[in-house]
């Protein structure tokens, strides 16, 4: 357990490095056992240690390391419970505030197949789950609606979501949806109407995607 721990750590502070969270935005978990671990609620990267995740199991009872009692996990641990409890081959899922997701998702966007790399997300759309309250289970409800089939979703006025078999997968798809974001909001300045790929074109992608280093499916 130390080790997953650690690896949550590394993560959450790989995703401020990268300046895809910033301050107490964004959280992460990952399966372990029959239960997950979550990042703590609120509490800056900087003062994260491995001890701060708090284990949690899917009837939503938290357990915060033996001298760190006073530890809430995440406010967002229903969205994730529930994308863990629903998605079998998921096993790590974060959250972040990043800007041209956010950007995106503060304008209600879908965001459409402009480029061949939005297959990285598992379909030829990432789609915007309408607004809820942060921590409610009506957002967890609009997002896993949001998530099927898809390994990524923005959430509308809030930020985005980004699934992955393990940590480093849930990472890798994180940066990819914010670097698709950011090329569709630069493309919107120029062109509301930007040309897309088709349905066959898609097909097309998703079969050259089979034997394609990393993002293999
Ligand atoms: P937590 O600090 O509770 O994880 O909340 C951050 C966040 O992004 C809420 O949506
Ligand atoms: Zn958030």
């Amino acid at each position: 357990m130390q080790n997953q721990r650690e690896h949550l750590l590394k993560i959450s502070q790989k995703l401020v490095q990268l300046g895809l969270n910033k301050g107490t935005s964004g959280n992460v978990s990952v399966r372990f056992g029959d239960g997950f671990i979550i990042t703590p609620s609120g509490m800056p990267i900087e003062e994260m240690t491995a001890d701060s995740m708090v284990n949690m199991q899917f009837d939503g009872s938290f357990e915060a390391h033996t001298e760190l009692k006073g530890l809430k996990p995440s406010s967002e641990w229903r969205f994730h419970r529930d994308i863990l409890a629903n998605r079998p081959e998921i096993n790590a899922v974060i959250h972040t505030h990043s800007m041209f997701a956010t950007t995106l998702a503060c304008l209600h966007k879908d965001i459409p197949p402009f480029h061949y790399m939005i297959a990285v997300a598992g379909g030829d759309n990432i789609r915007c789950a309408p607004y809820a309250l942060f921590g409610s289970q009506q957002l967890s409800d609009s997002a896993l609606i949001a998530l099927t089939d898809r390994k990524a979703c923005l959430l509308a006025n809030h930020g985005m979501i980004a699934l992955g078999k393990d940590l480093d997968d849930a990472l890798a798809v994180t940066v990819e949806v914010e670097n698709l974001c950011e090329q569709y909001w630069r493309i919107l300045q120029v062109n509301p109407n930007p040309p897309l790929l088709n349905e066959a074109e898609m097909k097309e992608v998703f079969q050259q995607f089979k034997g394609y280093g990393k993002w293999a499916i």
